[in-house]
């Protein structure tokens, strides 16, 4: 393969992967070129090269890209790290690296639990309640006997034990044998995915709506959910959770103003982690974020924290917000509406404004506010303004009919009240519209 062509299709962050090597969350490496105690190598995912700042380093001062990087590494020649560039990029490298149990049983255990959801009536009629098509997207359910299948093999099930599929009773069964737990029982199951989109770890969502016990991680999550977003994508919508972005995943919500779209889930309202930041962090043609989270307070204050935070390190970078209808989410909008409503509320998001005050300068205040934003993050705070729903309700006297949600209009008579869901489309012909009546 020539150089050009391994340049423009081996990314950084493959060879690291490749080495087993985990940079942290400001994408810096204990450099493994040289004995190295605090990190010193920088990685630039943009550029797709590599800098160490250390003076005792062999690779100091000049800046590596991926093939010099396994030159360094290999310790051999350009044309020998040419060669394993190609292994990595055709993959033959990838299955020369170390067998991994865990993958392999997270895969196997993924597949089983997409099978289950076949033979499970319970699980359909959920799924199909929320509005998820099993056949579209990855969904598996967990009726808790897959340890069962298992009688064979005891290294699978230390490994369940391992991952925490399993967890140990601490008894004894009847039969003298350690009695185990199935950690997600009765739980439909997404798989959260690496780079190289293989199965890192599982997500459990509870059939039942009991709101303190719905969400179920497997221990050390990790990986993204659907997918860590193509490199390409331009426009980035983030969802409140695993369910929401299924939901945008399903709809094949790929391209947004003629512009390449991806979404990601974030773990809840405070489930960004530093994969979320390392992923947008290695896409190069990203100029959008589209803030997607739920429409109540903490779904509010989720985007207050985070859209600053994104402005900050990407200046250039456009922050938008979807608002979403009081106590809605992606998912419960299919709910009472035709899925042309998430559509529409993503074309109707708004750019968020964000207001830059120096508090310690005042004189240079205007100045600063009339140019374009500086990002110096210490000195300059940010604030974010948004109304949240519960200001809206206030600013809003409603008197008989109950205007505040456009998309879902309220009167209360004394013998029902009634509630208007609808929204208009682009197209004449597809008014949708749900009349809820409920007698009093
Ligand atoms: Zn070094």
């Amino acid at each position: 393969m020539e150089i050009s062509v391994i340049k423009t299709r081996l990314t950084l962050a493959q060879v690291l992967h490749y080495y087993h090597l985990k940079p942290d969350k400001n994408l810096r490496l204990c450099c493994p070129f040289h004995d190295d105690k605090t990190p010193s190598l920088q990685l630039y995912y943009k550029t797709h090269t590599a800098y160490c700042f250390s003076s005792n380093c062999k690779t100091h001062g000049k800046s590596m890209d991926v093939i010099d990087f396994i030159m360094n590494k290999e310790n051999c020649t350009k044309h020998e790290a040419l060669k394993k560039a190609t292994e990595m990029i055709t993959g033959e490298g990838l299955k020369a690296a170390p067998p991994a149990d865990r993958l392999t049983t997270l895969h196997k255990i993924f597949t089983y639990f997409k099978n289950g959801v076949v033979n499970s009536q319970p699980a359909k009629a959920y799924i199909q309640k929320r509005h998820l098509n099993a056949d579209a997207i990855d969904i598996g359910f967990n009726s808790g006997q897959f340890h069962y299948k298992q009688n064979d093999a005891a290294e699978a099930m230390q490994e369940y034990l391992n991952i925490g599929l399993l967890l140990e009773l601490g008894v004894m069964s009847r039969f003298g044998k350690p009695a185990y737990k199935p950690f997600g029982k009765h739980c439909i199951v997404f798989a959260l995915r690496d780079q190289e989109k293989r199965v890192v770890s599982l997500y459990f969502r509870s059939m039942s709506d009991d709101k303190s016990q719905r969400h179920f991680y497997l221990k050390d999550r990790q990986g993204l959910y659907p997918k860590y977003p193509r490199e390409n994508t331009q426009k980035l919508i983030i969802t409140e959770s695993i369910i929401d972005a299924a939901t945008i995943f399903q709809l094949h919500i790929d391209n947004v103003d003629n512009q390449i779209t991806t979404v990601l889930a974030l773990y809840g309202t405070n489930g960004w982690t530093d994969e979320h930041t390392t992923a947008i962090q290695a896409l190069p043609e990203l100029n959008e974020i589209i803030f997607f989270l739920n429409g109540d307070e903490p779904g509010v204050k989720a985007v207050q924290k985070y859209a600053p935070m994104m402005k900050s390190t990407y200046p250039k970078v456009k922050v938008s917000n979807v608002e979403v209808p009081h106590n809605e989410d992606v998912n419960s909008l299919l709910d009472s509406h035709s899925e042309e409503i998430i559509i529409h509320l993503i074309k109707e998001r708004k750019e968020i404004e964000f207001l830059f005050s120096t508090e310690k300068s005042n004189e240079n205040k205007k100045t600063e506010q009339a140019e374009s934003p500086i990002f110096a993050r210490e000195e300059v705070e940010v604030n974010t303004i948004t109304s949240t729903p519960e200001e809206k309700e206030n600013q809003v006297k409603t008197n008989g009919l109950d205007t505040q949600n456009p998309y879902n209009l309220k009167y209360a008579s004394e013998a029902a009240s009634y509630q208007i869901k609808g929204f208009k489309t682009d197209q004449m012909d597809s008014l949708k519209i749900t009349l809820q009546i409920a007698l009093n």
